[in-house]
C-alpha cells in the first residue's frame, strides 16, 4: 500500500484535509492515494479515512470498492 506524499492539491474526499496532519511535516499536503470504487469512480483518501473504510467493509462483509460508492453517494445526497 503506497500513498503519495506531498502531492500537489491532495485532498481527502472524505475528511477534506489537505495538510499533512504529522506535526514533522506540517509544511507537506496530506498524503493520499486514490482508489477506484466498483463503479469506476476516482477516490483520492487519506491514510486515516482508508483505515475507516477497511475496518468498515471488513465488520459489514461488503467490497472496500463498493463501500466506496456507497459512501460517496451519501455524501453527494447530503451535498457534503
Ligand atoms: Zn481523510
Amino acid at each position: 500500500m503506497t500513498f503519495e506524499y506531498n502531492k500537489i492539491n491532495a485532498k481527502c474526499m472524505w475528511c477534506k484535509r489537505t495538510k499533512n496532519p504529522h506535526p514533522d511535516f506540517l509544511k507537506e499536503t496530506i498524503p493520499t492515494k486514490i482508489f477506484e470504487s466498483k463503479k469506476g469512480r476516482k477516490i483520492e483518501l487519506c491514510f486515516s479515512c482508508f483505515e475507516q473504510e477497511r475496518e468498515n467493509s471488513e465488520k459489514q462483509k461488503i467490497d472496500f470498492e463498493t463501500l466506496l460508492d456507497t459512501k460517496l453517494e451519501v455524501l453527494k445526497l447530503l451535498n457534503l
